[in-house]
Order: structure tokens, then C-alpha cells, then sequence
């Protein structure tokens, strides 16, 4: 008998319908012969809809109390997917987080799992029960409090409880069929891999792709979980995550996939004193601010004046805070002044074949230069190559990138609506 953890998303359990289309797929994995644990998201844009509610009655809520209403965003689907289950015959038990033993540090509103003592999901499915568990939330044992994961943190919830309980496979259901070579709804030729290493997953992950959320990946590629990510409303066989296995890499295509993240700003520091100890001073007044940055250039400093140039991206949501505080302190670095670009993308390629092709980054580059794609910035990996261009050429230059590496499909990729989550 195998033991499956099954986690649906907000997208699949938007309505009644669906969650009695999830509830009947659950039953029949139950009835294939498995043991089911099942992690669900919060219905459609519950979670959305509760932080802006919350911003209505406060400014700024409190964290304690904004994870004690976003948390029963999952307790509603857990409770009413139990129901459905339960009135097709099967028994099920739902559990919110702490109920599962999904333990976190204290940290309101993106806190880490620290351990997990499944317990009661242990007695369910020995009782021979689906156990539901509530998605993205957890418990703090020194404040006793309610914490959650961090937006999406319901992948990570089944992730650890797939490693915690030693559970053969964790399906990871979504609105697409799986893991596609670009976001389908940008590049219709997109087409769906049948596999994928976690390490290139973590790279797509981290560059944009919003099909797995960064923090389950990491935590799946550290447990050695197998993930299988597919669609609610299909049967087809989906994206298997994994470690490679002997003599695959080998093989491999050059890339595998191509990711962007619109949701990035660009800002340039001019004139910074080309000293030592400048850039940690200016860096530490950013990461003082608690974001986190992704690339940096700097650019030589000119002879005549020893300052330079530095340039970093961001999150767009934490720009303009980080350019306030930098102003705050822009007598003490010393720096002349601040651009902040908010229209600008990024743009990924991602492929662990990329270690034994030369010419990578040269064919990406022609691709962007034939369309008449300027790019600003380019930081590399091992097996990743990002550059930033402007936001409103990204959609057009995804495309172009997606054919010159021959990724393109013969068919359209099916979407079944939805935010991809
Ligand atoms: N409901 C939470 C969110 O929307 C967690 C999740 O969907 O995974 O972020
Ligand atoms: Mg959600």
C-alpha cells in the first residue's frame, strides 16, 4: 500500500463544484488502494480577499492577528472538502496545521517549519480515513500562536508532511498539466516536461515560475520528496521534480525551461565613492529594509572622479521603501543620487545541459538582439542565464527566446483558467 500526499490549490477548490471534483479524485486514489493525505489551499482568492479586508479595518494589522484570519481561509476548504469526501461514502478527518504538528518557528506571516509531529494524520489514515490538512499554517510552541507560511505556503505544508510521514509521492495539483517550458499563457507553444531536476526547478523557481513555490522546492530537494506536479482537471500524467537519476543529465537538453518575474524594480545608485567597505555600507542599509535583491552590477569607476555606478534589482513591492531609506542615508555613503526603474522584467533560461553546451548566452543574446530587445542587466549560474529587459517587451522576447532554442511544441498548450496556483 503506498501512501500519497495529494495538495490542491486555490484554483482547484474555487467552488462547490470543484471541491467535489477534488473530493471525487481523492476517493478514487483511496479506492486504487492508497493511503491519502490530502494539503488544501484556501478557496480561490480567500486568502486575497482576507488581507485586503484586514487592510480596510487597519493600516498596518498586526501579524499575530492577520495569520489568525488568514488561517481560516484553509479551515473553511479542509472542513467542506472533509464533507464532500466524507458524503461519498469515504471517512475523512480534517486537521488545521497545529492539529498535524506542522511546528514553525515564530515568525508571523513567513514562518519556517522547524518540525513535524503528525500524530493525528498518522491515527486518521490507520483508521483507514483521508486526512485533510490545512495548508500554509502552523503553531509556535514558545508563543503558542498561530503562524503561517508565507503566500503559497501550502505546497510547502505537503512537502514536509510527505517527508515527515515517508510518503512514496507528493502530488502537487494545479490548473496546468504540469511543469511547461514557459508560462503557457505568455508562449501558447509552451509544452509540458515530463521531468525535471529539483536543481533546475529551484532555479525556475527563483527566476519567476510560479507552478511551485521556491521554499517547498528547497525542501523537497533537501528530503529527498519526489514531486509530481499535475492537473486537477485532467488524468494526464504530469511534471515529475526529482534528483537526477544516473546517466540523465547526460542526455539532457540544452535548456530546459525559460521563467520571468514582472514583479521586479531596478535601482541604480550614482556616484558611489569607489572605496572599501562602500558597497557592504550601502548593502546593509538595503538589507536592513528586509528585502531581498537579486542582481548587481557595478560598473567600473571612472579615473577622473573614483566613484561608480551600482545597480541591483528587487522585489517591486519593497522599491520604494529601500530607495527612501537609501535617500535617509545618502550622506553617509556619499553616493550623488538614486534612479528607481519600476517598468523593467527579468527573463531566465534554465537547463543543466547548459554545463556542457558552450555558445549558450550567445544564442540567447541574438535571440533578444534579433527582436530588437535591449538588455539592461545579465547575472549567471551554473545552470541559469538572466538578463533584465524592459517590462513591456518581456511577453514578446519570452517568445522569441522560447523558439530559438527549439522549444516550441506543434500543439497550444491547454490552460483550464485560473491564476496557475
Ligand atoms: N492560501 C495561501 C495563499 O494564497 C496559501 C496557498 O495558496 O498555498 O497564499
Ligand atoms: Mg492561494
Amino acid at each position: 500500500m503506498a501512501l500519497v500526499v495529494q495538495k490542491f490549490g486555490g484554483s482547484s477548490v474555487s467552488d462547490a463544484t470543484g471541491i467535489k471534483r477534488v473530493a471525487k479524485r481523492i476517493v478514487e486514489t483511496k479506492k486504487a488502494g492508497n493511503d491519502v493525505v490530502v494539503v488544501v489551499s484556501a478557496m480561490g482568492d480567500t486568502t486575497d480577499e482576507l488581507i485586503d479586508l484586514a487592510h480596510e479595518v487597519s493600516v498596518t494589522p498586526s501579524g499575530r492577528e492577520l495569520d489568525m484570519l488568514l488561517t481560516a481561509g484553509e479551515r473553511i476548504s479542509m472542513s467542506l472538502l472533509a464533507m464532500a469526501i466524507i458524503s461519498l461514502g469515504q471517512e475523512a478527518r480534517s486537521f488545521t496545521g497545529s492539529q498535524a504538528g506542522l511546528v514553525t518557528d515564530a515568525i508571523h506571516g513567513n514562518a519556517s517549519i522547524v518540525d513535524v509531529t503528525p500524530k493525528r494524520v498518522f491515527e486518521a489514515i490507520e483508521d483507514g480515513a483521508i486526512a485533510i490538512v490545512a495548508g500554509f499554517q502552523g503553531f509556535n510552541r514558545g508563543t503558542g500562536d498561530i503562524t503561517t507560511l508565507g503566500r503559497g505556503g501550502s505546497d510547502t505544508t505537503a512537502v514536509a508532511l510527505a517527508a515527515a510521514m515517508h510518503a512514496d509521492v507528493c502530488e502537487i495539483y494545479t490548473d496546468v498539466d504540469g511543469v511547461f517550458t514557459a508560462d503557457p499563457r505568455v508562449v501558447p507553444t509552451a509544452h509540458k516536461l515530463d521531468f525535471v531536476t529539483s536543481e533546475e526547478m529551484l532555479e525556475l523557481a527563483s527566476s519567476g515560475a510560479k507552478v511551485l513555490y521556491i521554499r517547498a522546492v528547497e525542501f523537497a530537494r533537501r528530503h529527498h520528496v519526489t514531486l509530481h506536479v499535475r492537473s486537477s482537471f485532467s488524468n494526464k500524467a504530469g511534471t515529475i521534480v526529482a534528483e537526477p537519476k544516473e546517466g540523465e543529465t547526460v542526455e539532457a537538453p540544452i535548456i530546459t525551461g525559460v521563467a520571468t518575474d514582472k514583479d521586479e524594480a531596478k535601482i541604480t545608485v550614482i556616484g558611489v565613492p569607489d572605496k572599501i567597505g562602500r558597497a557592504a555600507d550601502l548593502f546593509k542599509v538595503v538589507s536592513d529594509e528586509g528585502t531581498s535583491i537579486d542582481m548587481i552590477v557595478q560598473n567600473i569607476s571612472a579615473a577622473a572622479t573614483g566613484r561608480t555606478d551600482i545597480s541591483f534589482t528587487l522585489p517591486t513591492g519593497d522599491g520604494p521603501r529601500v530607495v527612501a531609506s537609501l535617500r535617509r542615508h545618502q550622506e553617509s555613503l556619499g553616493f550623488e543620487s538614486i534612479q528607481y526603474d519600476d517598468q523593467i522584467a527579468k527573463l531566465a533560461i534554465v537547463g543543466a545541459g547548459m554545463r556542457t553546451h558552450p555558445g549558450v548566452s550567445a544564442r540567447f543574446f541574438s535571440a533578444l538582439a534579433d527582436n530588437g530587445i535591449n538588455i539592461e542587466m545579465i547575472s549567471t549560474s551554473d545552470i541559469r542565464v538572466s538578463v533584465v529587459t524592459r517590462l513591456d517587451s518581456l511577453d514578446e522576447a519570452v517568445r522569441a527566446v522560447h523558439t530559438a532554442f527549439g522549444l516550441d511544441a506543434n500543439g497550444e498548450a491547454v490552460v483550464y483558467g485560473g491564476t496557475g496556483r
